[in-house]
């Protein structure tokens, strides 16, 4: 990488081995820069021209939410950890120890929360379907071969583990043909996630060939594309070579009967503040996609009402739909992200009051735990002490969605785990909350 600007709109991924010109030209301090490269060795690092340009504002970094959001830093791992990986990588006759290491620490770190290996992955004449995960009835989540990468990656991503290279913590379909047969086994499903990764990496021609044969399959009702392009490379919906080529695909999906929702994942407002992004944003509504907007509450990126309430805001103004704020999965570095269950819901609720209406389709703050997706509704006061008011807002099994429930109130608690049920706690519920095992889509 040269020094001085480089037009943003080629795209270029950087990583580890172009941290010291990243630290030259933005003026990083040799620590932060140890830190980072230290870090990257186990947790996956990249950014690109735009991310480092247009979204980090490097007079605040360490502490600026873009820095936080894309690079690697100290206290995501244990400093016990962190001290083992800056002596085995100083000493290069180390490589096999510093390997060891680098799995071993990546183990612990849940590389597949909420159970997507053991539960999800869906079987067809008893073998397993490569590259597709079945967690809810009408919903498979599909993940294209080359999609598998992002334009940058989120420090915080919960699916980490598919980026580091290690081939069994991969989900990847190498083309849709498996993806066609369980479909047609399993007519219930309606919904088609395209997911990774980010689908939006592939060229046109690449996406054109997983999206068209859904066209087909007159079950399929909804193509949902989760992407972070918009927020991380908006170039790919405006001036790259295929740009007006996606449009086109999308246009296709669109007049071929099927409902095409764009997950766009913005984690702060300052992804929609630039021109390109609110372009892209208003290129991919012209084609008849729906842009829905989703992303989890982070600390040190966007834990605050303010952030939240300006983010919602500016989906609104660009057309598009707020969804769902998320609480961060347990995985990867997720002690040094999580924000208390209690917090996210005072957070939820400051921003959502400031809302106009048309933006109040935002559910949250919501756990995508193992047994569906549980929203924290609220605190309780009773005689007895106080509660958190939960609801399965989606779950393996149907018969639970909508139930509402209650557990204790307690100020650290930061995922369903750490929750205890409260007694009244339908015996189905709390079965499933506690870990029985699940019946899923790819089950059913
Ligand atoms: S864009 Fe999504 S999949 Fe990619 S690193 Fe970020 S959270 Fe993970």
């Amino acid at each position: 990488m040269t020094a001085g600007p480089t037009a943003p709109e080629r795209f270029r991924a950087y990583g580890p081995k172009h941290l010291d010109d990243i630290a030259a030209r933005f003026g990083l301090r040799e620590e932060v820069r140890e830190t980072v490269r230290r870090v990257s060795l186990v947790l996956p690092f990249r950014v690109n021209e735009y991310v480092l340009s247009r979204l980090i504002d490097w007079d605040r970094a360490p502490d600026d939410p873009m820095f936080q959001l894309t690079f690697p830093q100290r206290g995501m791992l244990a400093a016990d950890d962190e001290r083992r990986l800056a002596k085995l990588s100083a000493d290069p006759g180390d490589k096999l120890l510093l390997r060891e290491l680098v799995g071993d620490i990546r183990a612990r770190l849940n590389p597949h929360p909420s159970g997507q290996q053991q539960y999800n992955v869906p079987h067809l004449d008893g073998r397993p379907v490569p590259g597709l995960q079945h967690k809810y009835r009408e919903t498979v989540l599909y993940f294209p071969g080359q999609g598998q990468t992002c334009h940058a990656y989120c420090t915080y991503c919960f699916r980490w583990a598919q980026f580091v290279g290690d081939a069994d913590l991969r989900f990847a379909a190498p083309d849709p043909t498996g993806l066609l047969a369980y479909l047609a086994a399993r007519p219930e499903v309606s919904d088609v996630l395209v997911t990774g990764g980010d689908p939006m990496v592939m060229t046109t021609e690449r996406l054109r060939r997983h999206l068209e044969p859904l066209l087909a399959v007159e079950s399929v009702d909804t193509v949902r594309i989760g992407t972070k392009s918009v927020a991380y490379w908006p170039y790919r919906f405006t001036t790259d070579h295929d740009a007006d080529d996606v449009l086109r695909l999308f246009e296709q999906v669109v007049a071929a009967g099927k409902q095409l929702a764009v997950m766009a994942h913005f984690s702060h407002p300052r992804e929609l503040e630039t021109a390109p992004a609110r372009e892209a944003v208003r290129r991919i509504r012209a084609t008849g996609a729906v842009v829905y907007c989703q992303a989890p509450l982070i600390a040190r990126v966007n834990d605050d009402a303010a952030t939240w309430s300006a983010l919602w805001k500016a989906e609104l103004a660009a057309g598009a739909v707020p969804y769902y704020l998320f609480v961060e999965r347990d995985t990867g570095p997720h002690a040094y992200f999580q924000v208390p269950l209690a917090r996210a819901s005072e957070i939820f609720r400051a921003a959502y009051r400031t809302l106009p209406g048309l933006a109040r389709t935002v559910r949250g703050p919501v756990m995508s735990a193992t047994p569906g997706k549980v929203v924290v509704d609220g605190v309780q006061e009773t005689p007895e002490g106080s509660y958190f008011q939960l609801r399965m807002l989606q779950a393996r099994d149907p018969a639970l969605v909508g139930r509402p429930f209650r557990a204790r109130y307690c100020p650290e608690a930061a995922w369903l785990d750490d929750l205890e049920l409260a007694p009244d706690c339908p015996p189905d519920l709390a079965a499933a909350l506690r870990g029985a095992p699940p019946a899923s889509g790819a089950a059913a």
